[in-house]
């Protein structure tokens, strides 16, 4: 039997740190990442065959559970049809319809294959809709790791503490201005001295980046109010919250207030295959190639085995699941605020629909100073204690912890069982 300690240090050999993404290193929270061979439901096997609880799902896009059958039948049919043409597919359509019909904003929509390539070409169709360079975005907020986003971006850049990335040039960083989350004076600041520059304000639906931060109520729609009446974009990025935290996502939660121009997907809407979109105000949309002027292609994009998963997960989806993921949300953070309290440890737990995460700090953060002033060195003794017991978490403090529909009674119960000890874990 292959250890898990034996395939990282293979992987180390052939792989700068033994991982194709920073925080699967377990960089924050010590020991030996899990190398994993097989998912099905609510659990995953590691090399060892040890099964988890799993509560990352592949950091979003799992929430019917691994491996749902109707999404395995579809990849699998369309995989014997062909991976891939390199031409349009009637699929795509179906894929685009589907994302139309559950968000009013968007008008029209591109697939691409990562959340970082919609959230790219959104910045990129911005600036040329509008004719203007500077971006605006928060500290703490991620989207991907294109060079003018990297300034300040919560996940694994939070958790390696970095402030951007070498290798992005001075001159691309001072394109984005970087603010403080639901600060409106930051907002009227910024406006008041770049207004004519900017092109966009990209937001994160609700941050879950940087651990859970949810706007403010009005937040987003004073984002909107402001950026409209100086001439820019609001691009709202859905790419973790979409088709996750309800069937209309976080903005199907704020339905009506504001109307964003451009929404970014991807984790869900793929159905855990390499797919993502950007969509929104047709007449924006329709200023990408080959329509206008701005350009985006993709060898892969709108993949037909991607798209059959991306389309099989959008129906299964329905408001049963939604049901079943928020009752798991409920259940699974209750027992953790009972255990913490139980074992002393001081916390806060915030909410974006069913993602939830929470922080070694008593006051709710609203912004990514407060939430870096939390006690992070309770979180990997935490960690290992849950994995120890057969749940995995994510292996950072800044991340959200997410649910799946295939929680069932027993994988819930282990995850309950292990809570008390590993609070009292984090508490020493
Ligand atoms: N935007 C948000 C809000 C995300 O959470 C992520 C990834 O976690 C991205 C964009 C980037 O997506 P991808 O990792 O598919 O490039």
């Amino acid at each position: 039997m292959t250890t898990n300690q034996q395939a990282f240090d293979r992987a180390r050999a052939a792989i700068p740190g033994g991982v194709n993404s920073p925080v699967r290193a377990f960089g924050s929270v010590g020991g030996t990442p899990r190398f994993f061979v097989e998912a099905k439901g609510a659990y995953i096997t590691d090399v060892e065959g040890r099964s988890f609880v799993d509560l990352v799902n592949s950091w979003g896009p799992a929430i019917l559970g691994h491996a749902h059958p109707s999404v395995i039948k579809a990849v699998q049919d369309a995989a014997g049809r062909g991976l891939s043409f390199g031409a349009s597919t009637p699929g795509e359509t179906e894929l685009a319809e589907l994302i139309l019909s559950r968000v009013p904003a968007v008008q029209k929509v591109r697939l691409v294959s990562t959340g970082t390539e919609a959230t790219m070409t959104a910045i990129r169709l911005a600036r040329g809709f509008t004719d203007r360079d500077l971006l605006v975005k928060f500290a703490g907020h991620y989207h991907g790791h294109s060079d003018g986003l990297l300034a300040e971006a919560g996940s694994g850049l939070a958790t390696m503490a970095m402030p951007g990335s070498a290798g992005v040039t001075a001159a691309t960083a001072a394109q984005t201005l970087v603010i403080p989350y639901n600060d409106r004076d930051a907002i009227t600041a910024v406006f008041a001295e770049f207004g004519d520059r900017i092109a966009a304000v990209i937001t994160e639906a609700a941050a879950a980046n940087m651990g859970v931060v949810t706007p403010l109520p009005g937040f987003n729609a004073f984002l909107a109010e402001t950026a409209h009446a100086n001439g820019a974009l609001l691009i709202v990025d859905e790419v973790l919250t979409g088709f996750r935290v309800g069937a209309g996502g976080w903005l199907g939660l704020e339905a009506g207030s504001y109307t964003p121009d451009i929404v970014t997907f991807g984790k869900v809407v793929g159905g855990g295959m390499p797919l993502a979109a950007l969509g929104g105000r047709a007449d924006i949309m329709d200023y990408l190639a080959p329509l206008g002027p701005v350009y985006q292609a993709g060898t892969l994009s709108g993949n037909p085995v991607a798209v059959a998963a991306g389309i099989a997960t959008l129906k299964a989806a329905d408001t049963s699941v939604y049901a079943r993921l928020d009752a798991a949300a409920e259940t699974i953070s209750t027992a953790t605020a009972a255990a913490f309290d139980a074992a002393g440890v001081a916390y806060s737990v915030q909410y974006a629909g069913n993602l939830f995460s929470f922080a070694f700090r008593s006051g709710v953060p609203e912004n990514y100073e407060q939430v870096k002033a939390q006690d992070a060195f309770r979180y990997p003794a935490f960690f290992h204690a849950m994995l120890d017991a057969g749940v995995s978490l994510p292996p950072s403090v800044f991340e959200a912890w997410f649910v799946s529909a295939a929680l069932d009674d027993e994988a819930t119960d282990r995850i309950l069982t292990a809570l008390p000890a590993a609070a009292r874990a984090a508490a020493a």
